[in-house]
C-alpha cells in the first residue's frame, strides 16, 4: 500500500505538490469514488484516475481514430449507443480518448493507455492546434471571420486567438464551408463561437490536430501513431 499523491507522482502524472492539489481539488478517483484526503492508502489492485484518465502502466499505444458522426466519446454508454471503444475492440490494451468530439462531430480523435501522454496533451498550457472544418447556414462574411479570429464571447470566457477562412459559400442554399483552427478545448466550442455570431452548425468534422491529419485513414478506422509521431507530440 501506498500514499496516494505518490502514486500519482511516480506513475510521473504529475509533481508530488501538484498530486496533492489534484487530490484536495477533487479530480481524483480510487475505483471510481473521488477521494480528497491526502495520504489515503492504495493497492496496485486499486484502480486510480486523475481527471477521469486512468494511471495505468500497461505497453503503452497511441492510436489515431477516424470518429464517424453519432458516436459517443466515451468508453460506455448507459443508453446503449455506439461509443469509440466499440472500434478498439481488437486491441488487448485497455485504450481511452484523448479529449473529445460531439456525438455529431466527426473526424480526428487520438486514443491513448498512457495517462501521462493523454493528461499533457488535455492541459490547457499545451494548446495544440486543432482544426475544424464547418458547414454552417448562413453566408459568412469577412467580418465574420475577423470576429471569429480575435475572439468571440462565449459564457465560460472570451476565446482565444484563432484562425478562420472560407472555403466555399454557396449562396443558393445560404450556407458557408469554413475552416476554423482553434488552440482550447472548451465544451462544443466550435459550435457555440458560430452560435454567437448568429449562425447554426450543420455538419462539424476536426480535420487535423496539429500536425497529424486523417490522410489514409476512412470513417471508423484507426491507425497506431509511428514512434516519431508520439515523440514530435511530447
Ligand atoms: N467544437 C465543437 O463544437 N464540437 C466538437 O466536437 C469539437 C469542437
Amino acid at each position: 500500500m501506498e500514499r496516494l499523491q505518490k502514486v500519482i507522482a511516480h506513475a510521473g502524472v504529475a509533481s508530488r505538490r501538484k498530486a496533492e492539489e489534484l487530490i484536495l481539488e477533487g479530480k481524483v478517483t480510487v475505483n471510481g469514488e473521488v477521494i480528497k484526503t491526502l495520504g489515503t492508502k492504495v493497492s496496485t489492485n486499486d484502480r486510480v484516475e486523475v481527471n477521469g484518465v486512468p494511471m495505468e502502466r500497461e505497453e503503452p499505444v497511441y492510436f489515431l481514430f477516424y470518429k464517424p458522426r453519432e458516436v459517443i466519446t466515451s468508453v460506455s454508454d448507459e443508453k446503449n449507443r455506439k461509443v469509440v471503444i466499440d472500434y478498439f475492440e481488437t486491441v488487448r490494451q485497455r485504450v481511452y480518448p484523448i479529449g473529445r468530439l460531439d456525438y455529431h462531430t466527426s473526424g480526428l480523435l487520438l486514443l491513448t493507455n498512457d495517462g501521462t501522454f493523454a493528461n499533457m496533451l488535455m492541459h490547457p498550457k499545451y494548446e495544440i492546434e486543432k482544426t475544424y472544418v464547418a458547414k454552417v447556414e448562413g453566408i459568412i462574411k469577412k467580418g465574420d471571420l475577423l470576429k471569429l479570429e480575435k475572439g468571440v464571447h462565449l459564457e465560460d470566457g472570451q476565446t482565444a486567438p484563432a484562425t478562420a477562412r472560407v472555403i466555399s459559400r454557396d449562396t443558393e442554399r445560404k450556407t458557408s464551408i469554413v475552416e476554423l483552427s482553434i488552440h482550447e478545448g472548451k465544451n462544443r466550442q466550435v459550435r457555440r463561437m458560430f452560435e454567437a455570431l448568429g449562425f447554426n452548425v450543420i455538419k462539424l468534422k476536426r480535420e487535423r490536430y496539429g500536425f497529424l491529419d486523417l490522410r489514409g485513414v476512412m470513417p471508423g478506422d484507426f491507425r497506431e501513431l509511428t514512434p516519431h509521431e508520439v515523440k514530435k507530440l511530447r
